[in-house]
């Protein structure tokens, strides 16, 4: 990597970190995702149960796979009905996701189609971890809206056979189709409990 992009990241990671610590949260940073990997690995004990929603970024890092090969309780939601994994992923130990965007404050953006994500990050599993590239991190709570709403869905709908006017033209046209995968957003500001929401910074770009 660019040196000049790597130093930037490292001190990008610092100040979004400090945001997060303000309000209750815990952040992270790793310089790739080998890194990540390891890093986000020692944060999850074994034997404990994880879920996870879409997660491109949990993905990305290898930590999906590594989770479903190691000695954990891993809730596949591919390999079981969906509202058994949603039953199941509301008492889990840990629930992994990515995330839309981010302020560099510290204020995590998501948006959900189904909610099954968005429920999870709010209330239930007793830890959250968020795997988040560098670039998702936005100059303020504004930015990391528009953000969620312009990149990260027009993007990810790209994945799903939906009828939507973004998946034609690639920007959101603040829609209210019936296959739009934007019904609810959820702006996570502070950690009601001081342990339960992790953030691990990557410094590569991860996810939509
Ligand atoms: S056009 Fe609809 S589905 Fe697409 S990003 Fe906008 S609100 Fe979401």
């Amino acid at each position: 990597m660019d040196p000049m992009i790597r130093k930037r990241n490292e001190l990008l990671a610092q100040k979004v970190i400090k945001g997060l610590q303000s309000r209750r949260m815990s952040g992270y940073y790793a310089e790739n995702k080998e890194e990540a990997l390891k890093l986000a690995l020692s944060l999850i004990p074994e034997g404990s149960t994880v879920s996870m929603g879409g997660g491109m970024s949990v993905a990305e890092i290898g930590l999906k796979d590594a989770l479903i090969r190691g000695d954990y309780r891993f809730i596949d939601r591919d390999q079981m009905e969906r509202r058994d994994a949603y039953r199941l992923t509301f008492d889990a130990d840990y629930f992994l996701a990515g995330a839309n965007a981010i302020s560099d404050d510290g204020v995590i953006v998501n948006i959900d189609g189904n909610g099954n994500r968005l429920s999870a990050i709010a209330y239930g599993p007793k830890k959250v971890l968020f795997i988040v590239g560098m670039n998702k991190v936005c100059p303020d709570v504004e930015s990391a809206v528009k953000r969620a709403r312009t990149v990260a869905a027009p993007t990810n709908v790209q994945r799903f056979d939906r009828n939507t006017p973004c998946k034609k033209l690639g920007t959101c046209m603040n829609c209210k189709s019936p296959d739009c995968l934007c019904s609810q957003m959820l702006i996570t500001r502070f950690g009601f409990d001081p342990d339960r929401i992790h953030v691990l910074l990557v410094g590569e770009s991860l996810g939509y």
